[in-house]
């Protein structure tokens, strides 16, 4: 695969200051495909300093001009969605179809909301005898993790583009080719030297760096809580801004009105879809005791089919970090129904179709972030008591209701810890906001409420 042996930095590509590299890994057959540098703090110093630089006139530019260039973004990603798709096959492991539609796709939606957004967003209000402006923050620091590689940098980089704002970008160790492929179409959509640079690297170096450093206004971090809440306090002592899109345990609530065929084939395929390594993912299927033995048996049925479907885990770690999850599960008493431990597969880090039936809400299983394909389904006995499981962890992502009717959907999504809810399989909304109650983070990506984390308001009195 093709790969830059430099950082994108003040729009070009520069030598890295240090020799070390990182080996890019197709999981799908454990080959290395690439080899991208392995940035240090003076990467990272160089990266801040060009963003610190270039501020002052992306701040400037006026909101329809910034609109233009997030707009020539967005038709570059069009124009090259074929080699998106596949990088992020060749990297992340995901099957070609999911990569053209998801991994290509959402992006591209995304792009598009932010250059009308830009366009459009009051960043002037009058408030009795003052003004209120909506300014951008400054430079902003971007970390983001391997399972949506590009999805998670355009939902950082557009809205900070749009605010005004200047960024850096530490993209994941595992992912490095699509952040390389993105900072090329950065730089074909003209939009200015300095405006957006990248630093490929590791966590606890370059990442560490940038969330560290002093010319850094706000840090955006996507990944892991344990990561998170680091990022959070290093943010917290240098008083900065912060977002924080974190782990998730979401439930899937299939209340005993819900066509039931349905809400559990869909809750299968919304965790089997990127391996399960979806953030949002509903993990948990809550089943009322009345169909529980139905919802098993469609459930299995459902995984079985997935079958050679599937793509592999992103690498070795979460390979063996899953496969742990699953014995885990056997050993604490929940019901294999699909899947299972074993490796399907002699080469590739893949993990079959998982369902667990007589999960118990208290089990490792069904409290812990998993990150694979693996769904437990939880029994209960009346509303309240599927209330307290679904809000029974320390997480609160997102979620499914099902009812015969919405509203009765609406009435007990209205009662969850969660920050994203779909109800009776709602549609995917680029503009609806996305983000964590509870330990599954601070602040929200997408739409209006995404670009405004990126501002900071004045007001003048007249
Ligand atoms: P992670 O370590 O939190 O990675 C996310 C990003 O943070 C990566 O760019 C990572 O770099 C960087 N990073 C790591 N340590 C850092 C530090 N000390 N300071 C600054 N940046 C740092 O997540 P992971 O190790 O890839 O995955 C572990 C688990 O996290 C998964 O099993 C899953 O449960 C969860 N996860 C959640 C999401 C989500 O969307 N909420 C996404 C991915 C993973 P490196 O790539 O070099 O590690
Ligand atoms: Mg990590």
């Amino acid at each position: 695969m093709k790969a830059h042996d430099g950082m994108y930095i003040g729009g070009e590509w520069r030598a890295a200051a240090g020799t070390d590299t990182i080996a890019v890994v197709d999981p799908a057959d454990e080959q290395v495909i690439a080899h991208v540098p392995a940035g240090i703090a003076e990467d990272v110093d160089a990266a801040v300093f060009a963003a610190h630089e270039a501020f002052p006139a992306w701040a400037a530019t006026p909101p329809a001009e910034r609109a233009s260039r997030i707009a020539a973004l967005r038709d570059v990603l069009v124009a090259r969605k074929d080699e998106i798709a596949e990088t992020v096959t060749a990297e992340l492991g995901a099957p070609l179809q999911f990569s053209q539609m998801v991994h290509a796709g959402v992006p591209i939606l995304v792009a598009g909301s932010y250059a009308e957004l830009a366009a459009s967003y009051a960043f002037e209000e009058k408030v009795g005898n003052s003004t209120v402006y909506a300014e951008p923050v400054g430079v902003v620091g971007a970390i983001t993790p391997w399972n949506y590689p590009l999805h998670q940098i355009v939902a950082k980089v557009a809205p900070a583009l749009a605010a005004g704002c200047t960024v850096v970008l530490k993209p994941a160790e595992d992912t490095p080719l699509t952040a390389q492929l993105f900072a090329e179409a950065v730089y074909e959509a003209g939009i200015p030297a300095g405006v957006f640079n990248l630093v490929t690297g590791l966590g606890t170096v370059a990442g560490q760096a940038l969330a560290a450093h002093p010319g850094v206004d706000l840090v955006s971090f996507t990944g892991s809580t344990a990561v998170g809440k680091q990022i959070g306090a290093t943010a917290g002592a240098a008083v900065k801004r912060v977002a924080l899109e974190l782990g998730g345990k979401s439930a899937n609530v299939i209340l005993p009105s819900a066509d039931l065929a349905k809400a559990v084939g869909v809750g299968i395929a919304n965790v089997m879809g990127n391996s399960g390594q979806t953030c949002s993912a509903w993990t948990r299927m809550l089943v009322h005791t009345s169909q529980y033995d139905e919802a098993v048996t469609l459930a299995a049925e459902a995984a079985a089919k997935y079958g050679d479907r599937i793509g592999p885990l992103v690498n070795a770690k979460q390979h063996a970090r899953v496969r742990g999850y699953i014995e885990k599960g056997v050993a604490e008493g929940a019901r294999l129904v699909a899947g299972g431990p074993e490796a399907p597969r002699e080469r590739g880090y893949f993990v079959s179709p998982t369902v667990f039936a007589d999960v118990t809400p208290e089990m490792t299983i069904a409290q812990e972030e998993i990150f694979g394909p693996v769904v437990s389904i939880i029994r209960y006995e009346d509303e309240d008591e599927a209330l307290r499981i679904a809000n029974g962890t320390v997480y609160g992502l997102a979620g499914a209701v099902w009812a015969a009717d919405d509203a009765e959907a609406v009435a007990f999504a209205r009662r969850m810890d969660t920050g994203q809810v779909d109800i009776n399989g709602g549609r995917f909304n680029p503009l609806a906001p996305f983000g964590g109650y509870k330990q599954s983070g601070v602040g929200r990506e997408l739409g209006a409420h995404g670009l405004s984390e990126y501002l900071q308001t004045k007001s003048l009195q007249f």
